[in-house]
């Protein structure tokens, strides 16, 4: 547990006598505002060096739209800090090595960092951490990327939640701080280190005819970030409650992708939330607190990955263990391409392959659909959203997925089964949304339907003019299928 501060440890941010320079070493946290890193880095009294690593854990770990997409992000992140006068330095490789190299080239006396919570990077930076301190190096860590760390909610019981509904009662009168202001001096040295040329890095590379399809739809860095949490609030939060199950409304905050990078922090969220709430009344402001109650989603996926970091790998419930999950096959591929011939779902795949982003309805309909219907494991539809989504986040896809499956804690019962053709009525009545993401059949198809196939590999050889396909199986006969299994595991 060295990452952790122990419960009330106050950070030592005294002056160092010596003033050193401080590496501030930037993970998922791109951004100037709301970030205790700076700030703990600040008071060290030395220059500051900012660092990006291209460790074996991201480059194992993020699919190729995350990769892609975090390229983006340190690029403008990287203008902002230029902007400032400080720069972001890169460097590839492991990085305990990557930060003794940059202590010897600059003779940094401390390392800073804001704390993640899965448990490869724990591992890492547990290490880190204890072999720095070995080497005389302060090493801190902050939280610059939840409101409430998953150590510091527990239960009446003092075990931690497996059901949402009590840890949203849990925490939702806590006060998580106030958001910190913007380091006005970012404190840059005399002499900067080398860095890497990020084109080198080549994190676009897997995107190939993709990037420039996906690229209309980024909203990249934190004046980004800010200007839609600002449009969100002062618009589409009043009716956020009614409008958030709708794909075919601009109804939420589409800010996920910068939470993903850390562009935005959620406290800044939080307080711009509660602000309209008391700005506003009844309706409008219940409805501003239904988004704070989603903000709440994103951590308690967070307190149950640190909890059980089984979440990503394996089923929360073990007893799902011996369900007959399908290995991938030809109609999960069909899932994949956006061919199950069910207009709602193929709609979502398409939507996540042309802005990088899918509605979360549409996440939990796709979702259902290859686990249930086509009983396909999980882990290998969690593995695409992995590949394809922009706003890809290590908990809250798992959550996600072990959700929908019926695997995890506080899950949809799997006899549950969501109905995709009356999904479609209910969510999409007027089929504004198949219509903007389906070109099979359409006089006049949407540009965004036509730019599925301009992204897509040409190898799928999909065509636009094809008949639309038939369904990979009946509702009927798939639902009863699935059921038919979970009654025989269950027995
Ligand atoms: P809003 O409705 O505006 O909500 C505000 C914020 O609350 C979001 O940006 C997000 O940070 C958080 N949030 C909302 N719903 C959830 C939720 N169910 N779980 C956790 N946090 C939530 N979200 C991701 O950020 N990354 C993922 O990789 C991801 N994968 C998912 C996979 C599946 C199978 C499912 C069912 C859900 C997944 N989600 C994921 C959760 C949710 O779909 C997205 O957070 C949401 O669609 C993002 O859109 P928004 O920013 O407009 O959200």
């Amino acid at each position: 547990m060295d990452h952790l501060p122990r419960r009330n440890e106050k950070l030592d941010t005294r002056m160092s006598t010596e003033s050193g320079p401080t590496i501030l070493w930037l993970r998922r946290d791109l951004r100037l505002g709301d970030h205790a890193g700076w700030h703990a880095a600040l008071a060290h009294g030395g220059p500051i060096i900012p660092v990006f690593i291209l460790d074996p854990l991201v480059e194992e770990s993020y699919g190729t739209a995350p990769k892609w997409r975090l390229g983006l992000g340190l690029e403008t992140f990287a203008e902002t800090l230029a902007g400032k006068g400080s720069r972001l330095i890169l460097r590839r490789g492991d990085a305990l090595t990557a930060l003794r190299a940059l202590i010897a080239e600059t003779g940094a006396k401390a390392v800073v960092w804001a704390r993640v919570y899965d448990p490869d990077g724990i591992a890492r930076d547990t290490a880190v951490k204890a072999a720095l301190k070995a080497d005389g190096i302060e090493a801190n860590s902050v939280n610059a990327s939840l409101l409430f760390e998953p150590w510091t909610v527990e239960t009446k019981t003092g075990g931690f939640y497996k059901v949402y509904t009590p840890f949203w009662r849990g925490v939702r009168d806590i006060d998580p701080g106030s958001a910190l202001p913007k380091p006005a001096d970012l404190s840059p040295p005399d002499a900067w280190p080398a860095s890497d040329d990020l084109k080198d890095w080549q994190l676009g590379q897997g995107m190939r005819r993709g990037a420039p399809v996906v690229e209309r739809f980024i909203n990249l860095g934190e004046a980004a970030a800010e200007a839609r949490l600002e449009t969100f609030i002062e618009g589409a939060a009043a009716t956020y409650a009614a409008d958030r199950d709708r794909p075919d409304l601009p109804g939420t905050s589409n800010l996920s992708e910068n939470f993903t990078y850390g562009e935005l922090s959620p406290r800044t969220a939080w307080w711009a939330g509660r602000a309209a709430m008391e700005r506003l009344s009844g309706k409008a402001a219940a409805s501003v607190e239904v988004f704070l109650q989603e903000l709440v989603w994103r951590e308690f996926s967070y307190h149950l990955l640190y909890h059980t970091p089984r979440l990503v790998t394996g089923n929360w419930r073990e007893e799902w263990d011996t369900f007959p999950w399908r290995g991938d096959n030809e109609d999960a591929e069909a899932w994949r391409r956006g061919m199950t011939g069910y207009e709602m779902v193929d709609a979502g795949m398409r939507e996540m392959y042309v802005t990088g982003r899918m509605h979360n309805r549409m996440r939990m309909l796709t979702a259902s659909l290859l686990t249930k219907h086509l009983m396909t494991d999980w882990r290998i539809g969690e593995a695409w959203f992995r590949d394809c989504l922009v706003d890809w986040d290590i908990a809250a896809n798992a959550m996600g997925w072990q959700w929908s499956a019926g695997s995890g804690p506080d899950a949809t019962p799997y006899f549950r089964v969501f109905n995709p053709i009356t999904q479609a009525d209910k969510f999409d009545k007027n089929a504004t949304y198949r219509d903007r993401f389906l070109a099979e059949g359409r006089r006049e198809p949407h540009e965004d339907a036509m730019a599925f196939f301009d992204a897509v590999p040409r190898a799928w050889a999909l065509d636009p003019s094809a008949p639309y396909p038939a369904p990979v199986v009946g509702h009927k006969e798939g639902r009863e299928r699935a059921l038919e299994a979970y009654r025989n595991r269950a027995a």
